[in-house]
């Protein structure tokens, strides 16, 4: 600032001013103002000076400055209505610029509350000054909105009244309108206040000034209708305006039509916010669709798509669209699964003595539970329910209500959070678990070391035992029978099917286990393959026909030249073919011949003719009797990367809209049910006009198809098997497609909140087609991918109670390439109980002289199949003492996973881990070497045989039973636990405990572990009131795989224990085996966010991988925890300040530990950002990933 120029444009001397407040000032303290003639010369000359001169204004409101008070001192001292008059003309000036700071002052310095009290000074004069409440509204009409307090603040003062009288006597007058209605806007955001000036008459008033299109007035309007959005929100006033629904519905329409230019896109906003709130009441809804509220908000909406500024318009009416469409009852009769499987014993109170009516035993609990069998459950009674209303108005407070959840969930129970000195299991008890614990007491003596080759198949091999254990717990059930548990339904086709159905594969179903088996065997091929033979034939023959006249794929025409049937693969030497050969060979046109494809090659794991014999011991409750295409030729994973889904812009809100389009076109919709699992023809024969669905197959769960519109599709999931819910996992199949048709698919029963598929996951699909051409593998398909909540919900009563739930929908659209294809669908890659056992029997023979691999069957689950053992390690290099003892003393590892159906992921990390701990690399060698590992590859066969997403047979989650496992209930659970009880009996308790899971609502892989101090940290428990000593090296394990391995992040990772999973396999372990290192480990379904993989969808490779690299990272945590090498990795190791990191980085984000199966918040109603805010960026670390590259090749030299 120039000093020098010390005058003004007027030519007035500063210090003129500093003189004119002087003299206020002194006139305020003396409390004088005797003389008004002098105030009001003051004053004017203020005002003058503020008028003219920026400098003035900004000396008045600079910092240091006592002009403001003085100001204010003023105004609350005089009685002269000029002197106040001109200081309301001072302030209206000085607050017009300078944004929210000038206003902060004057709030600051009480300048709200001196205005109230000149409105009631103002009100008692009669007739009040015009002039002065013009000026007095003006100014608060400036304040009130950034004074927080100011709706209190008028209440109290009594300024409501006077300001609403204003209004009522002035209706006309648009000069004093304005101001009045802006303070009015501010005094309804209180909702007190709302309902205060709703019984006074102002929603009535309101609607007296709004009206149709006009050019006049529309400041006036807009703020008249954001008022009355604003008195809206409360349910009474909400109720007085139902009746003028029609009108707004009416002025909406008059201003679409006529705001040709959207120079008033304002006001429409503001009309649709007042309908928006009064639709949140039941009459209100009623009224709009009375007044065919859907059908003008649809059709204005339609026409305001191309114009891309009037999104909001579009948005909010969707909004209040989805809102008011009826609810509807999902088009089942029951909720319940189509299939049960009888429970020798019902637990009264338990899930299934909840669900089924069963005249069973039980007390009072039960009683209560149970729900009369007359009782609806599908039946949707939420538009009765006045609550449910109340969800969508405080919609905000929920979301971040759930955002803390996390931290609530923390256990704060510090004697939770400590050893459980356990003395439930006798050791007596327990010690029938010493026969799957032979290597600790193998002592090797008629093993052969000269021919270990002979030794091998004499040992370790032997021990394979196809029998359960049976264990003194379990004696007390009936001996099960070789026949398969009892159904409710009778399968249609239990026998086998004479002519082959085109679209699957029908297996003879070998109910005594044996007979067709050895023919099988011995005659590799014989039956099934010639059958499949006949069945591609007919793929390809079809396409030939009459109706093949498309042409779009003419290989497909062509008869299969199938040398030697599927029996006689391609793979002779010489004649290998990659998948890229295969591809090429396909584009080589006329002439072309399909491949069946021979996987032998890629998948050393995979052999049809296996799986085909392993499938006829799966036992499944529906008796399945049909294999899927992607299991029997096995899955290649695809070369090309596969990168995360770009959201398209309004994808939603179009999905939306078709549906909307239901209601508004109902003759559009055929409605016309295409597979339905309830009834007993299960499939629907069609003349070519509708697809074909089937998913009675291993791990298949579509319960019903609905054909909506020619390509569009509504698909319901069965329920978990004895449950009524988790719908989540999906796994179908499709055939009789038109090529090139824009099919849409929707999933119409998920229940999570939110969903990966919002946020570029893709399904996957496999087509026979594209395998037979050389491409046998699952894809991630699928475009205009959205998933959101629908208008189906289930009755209270289904819902346990709660009230009506809403549905949600996954929607995709697909394009079919090829004509005649089969093509499957699942939610991630499938992996069947079927797949394991082959992969364990090809593992079997991948064993080596010097590797130790033992299978165990555990246990017989529920549904009659076992539930495989593994114990690998490395055979001892001879039997000398010292050899034997390392052998027998070697720390032991225990792995488990799929105990949750749906995360099929968590079985191909599993498939990583196993191949490579039989790898023959020298650093699996050393990793054998170094320890003995337990393994449980899958501990919910039931569950993921028949389509479960989430529960065993008894219709639990089976990791919430770790506590207190049900030997009946819950035999794979009981039997694992009292493994690691046995061991901890005789003081082997695992190095390292780890659960394999697949996460459905976070990118990467991570872990969670179990932490005292950093649970405790969490809580608000002082960690210096209770002593905490705490080994850090829980942490050792994902630090070094966050280094290692390219898809596993540290920052996902949380080592907190939160009470919901305090019946997890993880915190069990943790706490009552006292293994410090006990993790769940999960997987995305979707993809990466950090590292190399940013960017990628997950696939079975970078899964398998994973699982190989959890190996590697063992190998380096047995070198880091030897006493001798921890000092000189005290980098690596750098713990501490790593720890504090991460719990900073924890603390900003308690996300991070929301239940692991749980969805984010999500604000559903309208949500077109990809990603905003989901997922937190992590920086990809370089230094990390180089650190990584160099100590695998440090690893691979050792
Ligand atoms: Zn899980």
């Amino acid at each position: 600032m120039n000093k020098h120029n010390m005058t003004t444009e007027k030519g007035i001397p500063s210090n003129s001013r500093v003189l004119m407040f002087g003299q206020l000032e002194k006139l305020n303290r003396e409390s004088m103002l005797v003389d008004p003639e002098i105030a009001r010369q003051i004053t004017a000359k203020v005002l003058h000076l503020i008028q003219t001169q920026e400098k003035t204004r900004k000396e008045i409101m600079s910092k240091g400055s006592s002009g403001m008070e003085v100001i204010l001192a003023t105004l609350e001292n005089t009685q002269d209505l000029q002197t106040i008059l001109n200081i309301l003309y001072i302030l209206n000036e000085l607050l017009t610029v300078g944004g929210g700071r000038r206003i902060g002052v004057f709030v600051s310095k009480g300048g709200t509350g001196i205005l109230l009290q000149l409105v009631i000074r103002a009100s008692k004069e009669s007739p009040p000054s015009e002039e002065f409440m013009l000026q007095l509204h003006s100014v608060l009409a400036k304040v009130g909105p950034k004074d927080r307090k100011f709706g209190v603040k008028a209440r109290l003062n009594g300024a409501l009244n006077v300001t609403v009288n204003l209004l009522k006597q002035n209706l006309q007058n648009h000069k004093l309108l304005l101001p009045c209605l802006l303070v009015l806007q501010v005094y309804s955001s209180n909702t007190v206040n709302a309902v205060s000036l709703g019984k006074n008459g102002v929603v009535e008033l309101m609607f007296k000034i709004i009206g149709p299109y006009s050019k006049k007035n529309t400041s006036l309007l807009k703020v008249s209708l954001d008022t009355l959005g604003a008195l809206l929100k409360s349910k009474t006033n909400a109720q007085r305006a139902v009746v003028h629904v029609p009108v707004l519905l009416y002025i909406y329409q008059d201003w679409h039509r006529n705001d040709t230019r959207h120079r008033h896109i304002l006001i429409r906003k503001g009309i649709l916010g007042c309908l928006k709130n009064i639709t949140n009441i039941k009459l209100g809804r009623k009224a709009f669709i009375d007044a065919d509220g859907m059908r003008i908000l649809y059709n204005t909406s339609n026409e305001c798509l191309p114009v891309r500024t009037l999104d909001p318009l579009i948005n909010t009416s969707s909004l209040i669209m989805r809102k008011c469409f009826p609810k509807n009852r999902l088009p089942l009769s029951t909720i319940k699964s189509v299939f049960h499987h009888q429970l020798l014993r019902v637990p009264a109170g338990g899930p299934v003595a909840q669900l089924y009516n069963q005249p069973l035993g039980g007390g009072p609990i039960y009683q209560f539970y149970t729900k009369p069998p007359w009782v609806d459950d599908v039946v949707d009674e939420s538009d009765n329910n006045e609550d449910a209303e109340a969800e969508t108005d405080t919609e905000n407070e929920m979301e971040e209500k759930d955002r803390h959840a996390g931290n609530d969930d923390v256990e704060t129970d510090i004697n939770k959070l400590r050893p459980k000195e356990t003395h439930s299991r006798l050791f007596e008890e327990l010690k029938i678990y010493e026969r799957f614990f032979m290597e600790l007491s193998e002592d090797f003596q008629v093993f052969n070391f000269d021919n270990p080759k002979r030794g091998v198949t004499a040992i370790p091999a032997a021990p394979k035992s196809h029998c359960p254990i049976i264990v003194p717990t379990t004696q007390a059930m009936p001996p099960k029978t070789p026949t398969a548990a009892p159904l409710q339904r009778e399968c249609p086709h239990p026998a086998p099917v004479p002519a082959l159905d085109l679209d699957t594969i029908n297996i003879t179903k070998d109910q005594d286990g044996c007979g067709d088996h050895t023919h099988s065997r011995s005659h590799p091929g014989a039956g099934l393959e010639q059958e499949l033979v006949q069945g591609l034939e007919r793929v390809a023959l079809d396409g030939a026909g009459p109706q093949g006249g498309g042409g779009v794929n003419k290989h497909n025409r062509q008869p299969p030249i199938l040398a030697g049937g599927v029996a006689a693969r391609l793979g002779g030497e010489g004649e290998e073919m990659s998948a890229e050969d295969w591809a090429e060979e396909e584009e080589s046109g006329e002439g072309a011949v399909l491949h069946v494809p021979d996987t032998a090659l890629l998948l050393p794991l995979h052999d049809p003719d296996l799986y085909v014999e392993m499938v006829k011991s799966t036992r499944s409750v529906p008796q399945f009797s049909e294999v899927a295409y992607p299991d029997y030729f096995g899955h290649v994973a695809p070369t090309s990367r596969e990168h995360i889904l770009e959201r398209v812009y309004g994808v939603q809100r179009t999905k939306i809209f078709q549906d909307i389009e239901r209601l508004i076109h109902p003759n559009d919709i055929l409605d016309k049910v295409v597979y339905d699992l309830d009834i007993q023809s299960c499939t629907v024969v069609d003349g070519g006009e509708s697809l074909k669905f089937n998913s009675q197959f291993e791990s298949g769960n579509l319960r019903k198809a609905v054909q909506v519109r020619k390509f569009e599709y509504d698909l319901v999931l069965n329920s978990d098997i004895n449950s009524n819910h988790y719908h989540q996992w999906f796994y179908f199949e499709v055939s009789g497609m038109c090529v090139g048709a824009p099919y849409r698919f929707n999933i119409i029963n998920c229940e999570k909140s939110n969903s990966q598929f919002n946020y570029g996951m893709q399904v996957l699909m496999y087509s026979v087609q594209e395998a037979i051409s050389g491409r046998p593998r699952w894809v991630r398909t699928g475009t205009d991918i959205c998933y959101y909540k629908n208008h189906f919900s289930r009755s209270s009563i289904a819902a346990g109670g709660q009230k009506g739930k809403s549905y949600y929908t996954m929607t995709f659209s697909m394009t079919f390439n090829h004509k005649d294809d089969v093509c499957y669908f699942a939610y991630h890659y499938p992996y069947t109980y079927t797949t394991l056992k082959m992969h364990l029997q090809k593992l079997e023979a991948l064993r080596t002289p010097q590797t130790y691999l033992r299978e165990d069957v555990l246990c017989e689950t529920l549904g009659g199949n076992s539930c495989p053992l593994l114990t690998i390690t490395a055979m001892p290099e001879s039997t000398s003492n010292d050899q034997i003892c390392q052998f027998r003393n070697r720390p032991l590892v225990f792995l488990s996973s799929r105990v949750h159906p749906g995360e099929t992921n968590a079985s191909w990390v599993m498939k990583g881990t196993l191949e490579f701990l039989m790898g023959s690399s020298p650093l699996a060698h050393s990793l054998r070497e170094a320890y003995i590992f337990k393994i449980v590859p899958m501990l919910n066969p039931d569950g993921v045989v028949n389509g479960n997403h989430r529960c065993s047979l008894s219709g639990e989650d089976l990791n919430r039973q770790w506590q207190n496992p049900s030997p009946e209930l819950h035999p794979t659970i009981y039997h694992t636990k009292s493994l690691l009880q046995y061991l901890a009996a005789i003081q082997r308790a695992p190095l390292v405990f780890c659960d394999y899971h697949g996460h459905s609502r976070k990118k990467n892989v991570f872990m969670y572990g179990c932490s005292l101090k950093e649970t405790v940290w969490e809580t608000n428990i002082s960690a210096t009131s209770c002593e905490l000593h705490e080994d850090l090296g829980y942490r050792t394990l994902p630090k070094i795989l966050s280094q290692m391995a390219p898809a596993f992040s540290m920052a996902s990772c949380s080592f907190v224990v939160e009470r919901s999973k305090e019946a997890t396999a993880r915190v069990v372990v943790w706490r009552e085996i006292g293994v410090q290192r006990s993790y769940t480990m999960e997987s995305t379904l979707c993809g990466c966010d950090q590292g190399k993989y940013k960017g990628l969808q997950i696939g079975t490779r970078e899964l398998e991988e994973m699982g190989a690299q959890f190996c590697v990272a063992l190998l380096r945590l047995k070198r880091l925890t030897s006493p001798l090498k921890l000092r000189n990795h005290a980098h690596l190791l750098d713990v501490e300040s790593d720890l504090m990191e991460t719990r900073c980085k924890v603390s900003s984000n308690p996300s991070t530990y929301l239940l692991e199966d749980e969805e984010a918040s999500f604000m559903e109603e309208v949500d077109y950002s990809a990603e905003s805010g989901d997922e937190p960026d992590n920086d990809p670390n370089t230094a990390d990933n180089h650190l990584s590259e160099s100590n695998n090749h440090r690893d691979s030299l050792t």
